[in-house]
């Protein structure tokens, strides 16, 4: 089979690989049919992510159709359509028990990472039963892509970790793939104004016609002073970092209100000031961490039902030996006008 191997920093390649076969009774193969690219995906390229060895197939998103199941698998037989999580989980563990599958003893974050991943014509998924999703007949399979990270992340880790309540004013900073899943998925929740904030002129139209009620472009404007300026010198009730770097927690930490929370979704790879100085008197919260996708079950319903489109993030399409390609519009997603690509096995 084919599939996007990493091949040390900056370099990748699509070649020939053996195709996966079961390693353990609970393990489940699936055939690709969609998969994507994440923001993630280009961290382990620069180097950023160590864990990951040269000769490591990339991917933790996708859909599919099951192939082989091992023998302790029960909920899975071959050709049932399936969505694949980028959280694997035993459902038995410590942290499984209380749904923190980030955590899971034998899993959490490992496709594409520390096992190989989804941008292949196969992919081993163990913990099968745990880890896959029946796919509903008739769903959007690449709404059903968003389901995989980006919306569960967005979700999790900026809409619940960050307590977004109706009526809030809450400001989203960054509009990339997962600022927007942030955008969407607070919608569940009605929050009175979301400012979302952004370099790029496009991504920040986009978001309007997502729901944003304010837009703030950071390089043209000064955002904290815009954002207080907006908010009465009151700040929002809920910031949530959509980037990882310092300079976005910082404008972060610097419009939070009293009483607010700031939820970072961000990846960081270097260290942030931290102004406790400041924020010690202001009754707030700081959250932060790994998607558990523990959100999936609630997030197929909301799709099913038509209460949010996640299948808008989709801004191209390639055949998945085309992915190089794909990456390459990915990587230069302000110029390419890019949110989410889409690869069809
Ligand atoms: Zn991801
Ligand atoms: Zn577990």
């Amino acid at each position: 089979m084919k599939a996007l191997v990493y091949n040390g920093p900056g370099q990748k390649d699509w070649v020939e690989k053996e195709k996966p076969g079961i390693q353990k009774p609970t393990d489940v193969i699936v055939k690709i049919t969609k998969t994507t690219i994440c923001g993630t995906d280009l961290h382990i390229l620069k180097g950023d992510v160590p864990a990951v060895t040269p000769g490591r197939t990339l991917g933790h998103e996708g859909v599919g159709v099951v192939e082989e199941v091992g023998n302790a698998v029960v909920n899975f037989k071959p050709g049932d359509p399936v969505l694949i999580s980028c959280v694997t989980s035993c459902g038995k563990c410590a942290n499984c028990k209380r749904q923190l599958y980030a955590h899971c003893s034998d899993g959490g974050w490992i496709l594409g990472h520390l096992i190989d991943g989804t941008q292949a014509e196969y992919v081993r998924i163990p913990h099968g039963d745990n880890s896959l999703y029946p796919i509903p007949e008739g769903a959007d399979e690449e709404a059903l892509v968003m389901l995989s990270d980006i919306m569960p992340t967005g979700l999790e880790i900026g809409v619940q970790y960050g307590r977004v309540k109706p009526g809030d004013t809450i400001a989203i900073v960054g509009a990339g793939p997962v600022g927007m899943s942030v955008l969407l998925t607070s919608q569940f929740y009605s929050p009175g104004r979301i400012i979302m904030v952004d370099m790029d002129p496009a991504r920040l139209e986009l978001a309007k016609q997502f729901g944003a009620t304010d837009t703030v472009q950071v390089g043209s404007e000064d955002a904290v002073e815009k954002i207080m300026a907006m908010t009465d010198g009151l700040g929002v009730d809920v910031a949530i970092e959509a980037v990882g770097v310092p300079a976005t927690f910082d404008i972060c930490q610097k419009i939070v209100s009293a009483g607010g929370n700031v939820a970072n979704v961000g990846v960081h790879g270097t260290p942030v000031e931290l102004h406790i100085e400041e924020l010690w008197i202001k009754n707030i919260n700081i959250s932060m961490g790994l998607v558990s996708t523990n959100t999936t079950p609630m997030l197929l319903k909301t799709l099913g039902a038509g209460k949010v489109d996640p299948g808008k993030l989709v801004t191209h399409r390639f055949a998945l030996d085309k992915i190089i390609d794909a990456y390459e519009v990915f990587g230069n997603a302000a110029r390419e006008k890019a949110m989410k690509v889409i690869l069809n096995a």
